[in-house]
């Protein structure tokens, strides 16, 4: 691995609770934090889960807000905040994927609300200080201190349930975070480290998850390697992978899991081109081919979605997408055109295998 002489190492701020039946704890982080009502959040599809929640914490539920969706509208946002300030509570808990996690950010900008997050899916959020919120079919992200929970409880248990699926995409999700992480500019030798433990955990766990989806010991590793990361989401600049979902996200409302997914072995591949050796760990971690490579054949094998069409997106569509991507500009190991972007979203559309 080429090291990073230089560096700052901010830290990592959120307190985690990791484990299996670790939401027995719950009452006791409310406690720590010395919050004594709280707005349960989740989304319409977890709606048994966090009832049950409520039923658990008793006089501790002030209300329950089930209307989370992706992306965290803004109009969402506002009535989940009228529900907080009539129910109340001095603190959000959310429990879900992003979606509920998003909810409790949004919250928790605007009324300073401290938040527990409970993640039952690998896509991270919980570890970043970062929240995008869709307005007018517009999605801008932004950070803030205040948008971090201040506490994360990780129960295996609950991560028995994803279907395999969203498993798969979700794992892929996460598996993007730490690829991004180890060729940012702002990397550290603590963030590399988590990013190369935590795809080798994702690359173990994965196919014995799709295996057995209540294999505990597996689900363990895939939601250790969902903890590191989301702490490299939160710790490293992301770079054309995420630009790019989050175009596709933004303006044609594509799956946020599955976009990920589809993308990954194209986005990394490219830049392979350039960052190699800042790669290896992928190559290493996924059976010594090169980057792009290895995470496509990686997806196949877990039967991951591999092409773009499939999400119902059309070849104009992809005209559209590189002309966005383009708009403006960020930081990105390679440099790109227009053109590369338009023809490495042609092979995520038809699901080649990327040249590296
Ligand atoms: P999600 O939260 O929308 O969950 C997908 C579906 O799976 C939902 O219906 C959910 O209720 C269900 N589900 C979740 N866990 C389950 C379980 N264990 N068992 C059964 N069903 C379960 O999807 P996601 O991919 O986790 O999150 C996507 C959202 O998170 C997007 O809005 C994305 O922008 C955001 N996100 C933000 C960040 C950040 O740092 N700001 C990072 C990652 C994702």
């Amino acid at each position: 691995m080429t090291s990073t002489r230089a560096f700052v190492f901010p830290g990592i701020r959120s307190r985690v609770v990791f484990g299996a039946g670790t939401l027995s704890q719950l009452g006791a982080e409310m406690e720590r934090l010395g919050r004594k009502r709280a707005l349960l959040l989740a989304t319409p599809q977890q709606r048994s889960d966090i009832d049950a929640l409520a039923d658990r914490l008793g006089s501790a539920t002030a209300g329950v807000f089930a209307g989370a969706v992706m992306h965290t509208p803004v109009d969402v946002t506002r009535a989940a905040v009228v529900a907080y300030e009539q129910s109340g509570a001095d603190c959000v808990i959310a429990l879900g994927g992003g979606s509920s996690i998003g909810l409790g950010k949004a919250i928790a900008l605007r009324t300073g609300a401290d938040q527990i997050a409970i993640p039952t899916t690998y896509a991270g959020s919980e570890m970043t200080d970062i929240l995008g919120e869709t307005s007018g079919g517009e999605k801008s992200t932004r950070r803030d201190p205040a948008i971090l929970p201040e506490t994360v409880i990780y129960d295996v248990d609950l991560s028995l349930t994803l279907p395999k699926d969203m498993t798969v995409s979700s794992g892929l999700n996460a598996i993007a975070h730490a690829a991004e992480a180890l060729y940012a500019p702002d990397r550290n030798p603590i963030l590399s480290l988590m990013a190369a433990d935590a795809i080798g955990a994702f690359a173990n766990a994965l196919p014995a998850v799709i295996a057995n989806p209540t294999d505990e010991s597996a689900r363990a590793d895939a939601l250790y390697g969902a903890w590191l990361c989301g702490a490299t989401l939160g710790g490293a600049s992301m770079a054309l992978h995420h630009k790019l979902c989050h175009t596709l996200g933004g303006s044609f409302d594509t799956p946020h899991a599955q976009t990920h997914a589809i993308l990954l072995p194209h986005t990394i591949g490219f830049n392979a081109a350039v960052a190699a050796d800042l790669l290896a760990p992928v190559s290493l971690a996924l059976g010594g081919a090169t980057p792009g490579k290895a995470l496509h054949r990686f997806a196949v094998q877990l039967g991951a979605p591999t092409r773009l069409k499939d999400l119902g997106l059309t070849e104009p569509d992809l005209d559209q997408a590189a002309a966005i991507a383009v708009k403006n500009p960020y930081s990105n190991p390679r440099p790109f055109s227009q053109a590369d972007i338009r023809a490495l979203l042609q092979d995520a559309w038809a699901g080649t295998e990327p040249p590296l």
